[in-house]
């Protein structure tokens, strides 16, 4: 049985709102399903437990082709401010997914509009 609470970093608290279902393979989408299933989630700092199924992961730290870990760090500090949230808090989808629309400009202008999801997350 999967554990009751979703150990997320800053930027995934807002990214996996708008996860569609693509990723680096089944297991890793499964992973994020399961995340995001969860009633609970506690924000955690630097790599969370869907950085821990990805490839991008090496030595504890982000080495994803398209960011430096120095930008995902940043992301997470970003997020956490615009949401008002610090590591160790708990909260749930339901209350983050009412404070995006206050923040969701501000991040999208941040960090949306170079990013390769871009289109994936917002359609229209
Ligand atoms: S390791 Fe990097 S690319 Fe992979 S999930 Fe974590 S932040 Fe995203």
């Amino acid at each position: 049985m999967p554990a009751q609470k979703a150990k997320l970093r800053g930027h995934h608290l807002i990214c996996l709102n708008f996860f569609r279902g693509e990723g680096y393979s089944e297991d890793f989408i499964k992973s994020i399903y399961s995340v995001i299933g969860r009633e609970k989630v506690e924000v955690v700092a630097g790599p969370d437990e869907v950085c821990k199924k990805c490839p991008s992961l090496v030595g504890n730290k982000c080495a994803n082709d398209d960011y430096t870990n120095e930008e995902i760090l940043l992301q997470d500090k970003e997020a956490l401010r615009l949401l008002v949230y610090k590591p160790g808090d708990i909260t749930n989808w339901e209350t983050i997914s009412d404070r995006l629309p206050l923040i969701i400009e501000e991040w999208k202008s941040e960090f949306c509009l170079n990013c390769k999801y871009l289109k994936v997350c917002f359609k229209n």
